[in-house]
Formats: structure tokens, C-alpha cells, sequence
């Protein structure tokens, strides 16, 4: 099938990565490497200088965030001019990151000024454990004519998944959401609009082997059966949902 879109993959962390984006290439996946570390970004920026279909997006990724947070800052800010794609970002509200949690927050309030700043960024954004307060800052430091959220593996209850829909946001859903009551339950409640379909790869695993781009495939089987209409049908309109989120990947 055709117009495949894995909209959140960590690309650079496949021991096969050139292999990953060759391959996205042949089989015209539209895939977004999302990034966790600013310091990656000069290599996934060169990877992805020549590709088709490949994006790469820069990013600081909330569980990573330590002592050195202000020169990793630092740089993001260095790099932002040089991408329309933003992430991996956001909150991390879980136990494990809770010492790190006032941080995460002024660090995302100040990607979303940043962003809000100079405008027409889209960010692929995490929201573990933290729903209203990504919520929260997005309402605060974004406002939907500066910058679009993609909110990437949502779990949030439905009235969030609401306050989300009302902010603009995009949802991007992967096949470990579509495994899940509560996954499912949003799912149900999302406009077919603002639906897109990543793998989280190679974090998220399928028959014990690392998510491939490709196999969003599985995502959109799933979506189909959900909004009872065919996989060509789902896939299409998840690209055209990409299409006027973006307007940018026909014309590299
Ligand atoms: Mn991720």
C-alpha cells in the first residue's frame, strides 16, 4: 500500500538506520526520525538532506533531561532555524523523572515560546503521565497560529483528549494504543481529521522485533476496522490529513 506515514520513529537509534531510511525511501513511507538530543541533530540533518520521504525533526527529549539542560537548550535553540520539525519534546510525569519534573517543565514552556516565536513549527510531543500540564503549557505558550502540536502516543483521559481537539492538536497513534481499552475508548472519540500514524519505533516492538516504518501498516488495518471503512480509504485520508497539516512533503 501506498502513503504510508510513520509520523514519530526514532530513526537514529536502529543499529541499521541507514538501512531504515533506504528502505522509507524505496517504499515512499513518509517518516519523521524524531530526534532526542540536540547534539544528534547535525547527523540526522545530513541523513535526511537528500531523502524524499524522510524528515528529520530536532528534539530534547523530556526523560533525557539532566544537569547539562542548559547547554542542550542552548543548542536546540542554536539549531531551531534550521527545521520546520520539531521533537521528541514535552513532559515526562512519571515516577521516575518526577526529580526532573520542575525542569521539563520550564524547558518545554520555553521550546513552545521559542517555537510560538518565529512560527510555522510542527512538534511531535510527549505527554507521559502529564496530559494537563502539556496541555496546560501548549494553552499558555502556543497559540494555534504560531504552531502546530502532534501529540504523540496520547494517554490522556477523554476530557484532555477533548481539550486537546480544542487546542488544534493532532494525534499519533501507534498499534501499542490500539491494544488498550483506554486507547481504544480515545480512539472512538477522536475527529478522523486530526488522526496520524507513527510506530515509536524501535522503542515499540512488534513480534519482539523493533517497529519498522512500514508497519504502520498494522495501525491502519486497525483504524479501518475502528471507523468500519477500508484501509485504502483510512490511509487516504491520514494523508490528507498530513497534507493540510504540512503542505510539505510534495514538494522536497
Ligand atoms: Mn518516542
Amino acid at each position: 500500500m501506498k502513503r504510508l506515514i510513520d509520523f514519530h520513529c526514532h530513526v537514529d537509534l536502529y543499529p541499521d538506520y541507514q538501512n531504515v531510511i533506504t528502505s522509507c525511501e524505496e517504499e515512499e513511507i513518509r517518516t519523521l526520525a524524531v530526534t532526542t538530543t540536540p547534539r544528534a541533530w547535525p547527523r540526522n540533518r545530513e541523513l535526511t538532506m537528500g531523502t524524499h520521504y524522510v524528515r528529520a525533526a530536532l528534539g530534547l527529549h523530556p526523560q533525557l533531561i539532566g544537569n547539562d539542560v542548559d547547554s542542550e537548550l542552548a543548542l536546540w535553540e542554536q539549531y531551531l532555524p534550521q527545521t520546520k520539525y520539531i521533537g521528541e519534546v514535552g513532559i515526562d510525569g512519571g515516577s521516575r523523572f518526577s526529580d526532573t519534573l520542575k525542569q521539563q517543565v520550564r524547558v518545554f514552556n520555553y521550546i513552545l515560546s521559542k517555537c510560538s516565536e518565529v512560527g510555522g513549527k510542527i512538534l511531535t510531543v510527549h505527554s507521559v503521565h502529564s496530559s494537563g500540564l502539556v496541555l496546560d503549557a501548549i494553552k499558555s505558550y502556543l497559540p494555534l497560529d504560531r504552531g502546530i502540536v502532534v501529540l504523540h502516543w496520547f494517554t490522556g483521559n477523554l476530557k484532555e483528549a477533548q481539550q486537546a481537539i480544542e487546542l488544534g492538536c493532532y494525534f499519533s497513534i501507534n498499534t501499542r494504543m490500539m491494544q488498550t481499552k483506554s486507547g481504544d475508548a480515545l480512539i472512538k472519540l477522536l475527529p478522523l481529521e486530526r488522526i496520524l500514524t507513527e510506530t515509536d519505533g524501535p522503542f515499540v516492538k512488534i513480534n519482539h522485533k523493533p517497529a519498522h516504518p512500514r508497519d504502520v501498516i498494522n495501525v491502519v488495518n486497525s483504524l479501518a476496522g475502528r471507523f468500519k471503512i477500508t484501509p485504502e480509504e483510512i490511509s487516504k485520508k491520514i494523508f490528507s490529513n498530513l497534507k493540510s497539516l504540512l503542505n510539505d512533503y510534495q514538494e522536497k
